[in-house]
């Protein structure tokens, strides 16, 4: 079995706006002595750079893909948007939606970002490998047609599906977002879609704080084809896996899609910034073996990460070398130097019985 790792430098490149972490900066706000949003290249960067100083990379296929064209952006997005994002691209860069801000040749480099989504999903359609993982950045699971948020242009899963559709590579896709956040944007795409079954494990109204409740399961003819799964602040790794195992992928395995696709977010992890969850390196590895296995009954092992958010400069590189090691079922590791200070942190029996509590709710309305 072959891992194909899809990145691009320029990807790395991507950024803009004068914030401070979530906060516009001005007034009582001081600018940030470097960086500014938390979405910002280092995450990204030093989960690459661990897998090269480990030697895990020898154990992927790293490549790249060409930038999506147009023609697989207008499938998901107008042309309006399209045309209004590229000129301002063109320009001094700037802000179409709620604190996405790009700077120059930003639609550029979310192009790119889409591009290794979908040259990624082509790959394993074809067999030309047997799972991969897309270093995309900017994300895209937030983006909605005409309007970008949550640090999120364009919205590379579902720009890459429609694509792999149009090619009939595919026809019914299955996604699982095991961002912290709702994928308010790939529910909205496919709302109505029989055809791709969207899934979401998040925390309860953390982003956005209006979408992502258990009781939008879809309309017209996607009745039934969304499933959001929202968890109380604290979840750690059983509990994780318990909604994995006891909601998501029983819904991925009725569906019997042709290819699974997770928006692989690591802000679920226990020391991120922007999440209130307790999730582990190990978590993030035992969900990806899981859906491994769900993808090897359902659907010859098609399975394609595409990664989403994650915060943690220090703990997002060990969360993806521990799915890019289930992935590829190499040897090579990085031991998680918070393992034993997070495993002490984990939820106790109090919590765990009101989190069985919590998900046999949403089990009896299924
Ligand atoms: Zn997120």
């Amino acid at each position: 079995m072959t891992t194909g790792f899809f990145w691009d430098e320029r990807c790395f490149w991507h950024g803009g706006g004068n914030y401070a972490g979530m906060l516009p900066v001005g007034g009582l706000v001081q600018p940030m002595a470097t960086g500014g949003l938390p979405e910002n290249p280092e995450t990204k960067r030093r989960l690459k750079n661990l897998i090269a100083v480990t030697g895990l990379e020898h154990d992927l296929v790293m490549t790249g893909a060409r930038p999506a064209d147009r023609g697989d952006l207008l499938r998901v997005h107008p042309a309006s948007y399209l045309d209004d994002f590229k000129a301002l691209s063109d320009g001094t860069g700037g802000e179409l939606g709620r604190r996405t801000p790009f700077g120059p040749g930003g639609f550029e480099v979310a192009a790119q970002s889409a591009g290794l989504a979908l040259g990624a999903l082509r790959a394993v359609l074809r067999g030309e490998m047997g799972n991969a993982y897309a270093l995309s950045r900017p994300p895209g699971h937030h983006a909605l047609p005409d309007f970008p948020n949550g640090f999120c242009l364009l919205a590379n899963i579902a720009i890459a599906i429609r694509a792999v559709q149009a090619e009939g590579l595919a026809k019914r896709v299955a996604v699982l977002d095991w961002d912290v956040h709702h994928g308010n944007g790939t529910e909205a795409i496919f709302y109505d879609d029989a055809n791709v079954l969207t899934v979401s494990l998040h925390q309860d109204r953390n982003y956005p704080m209006d979408t992502g409740a258990f009781a939008d399961r879809g309309a017209g003819a996607g009745q039934g084809y969304n499933l959001n799964i929202p968890l109380p602040p604290g979840t750690g790794h059983d509990g994780y896996l318990a909604a994995l195992d006891r909601l998501a992928l029983p819904a991925i395995q009725a569906f019997a899609p042709d290819v699974i696709i997770v928006a692989c977010g690591y802000d679920a992890a226990a020391n991120d910034p922007l999440g209130r969850m307790l999730a582990t390196a190990e978590t993030f590895r035992q969900m990806t073996q899981r859906t491994m296995a769900l993808a090897n009954d359902l659907c010859g092992g098609k399975l394609l990460l595409v990664h989403e958010g994650g915060y943690s400069e220090t703990y997002v590189p060990f969360c993806g070398h521990a799915v890019l090691e289930a992935l590829s079922g190499s040897r090579v590791t990085a031991p998680d130097p918070f393992a034993e200070i997070f495993a002490a942190r984990q939820p106790d029996n109090r919590f765990a019985a009101f989190l069985d509590q919590w998900l046999q709710e949403m089990e009896v309305s299924l």
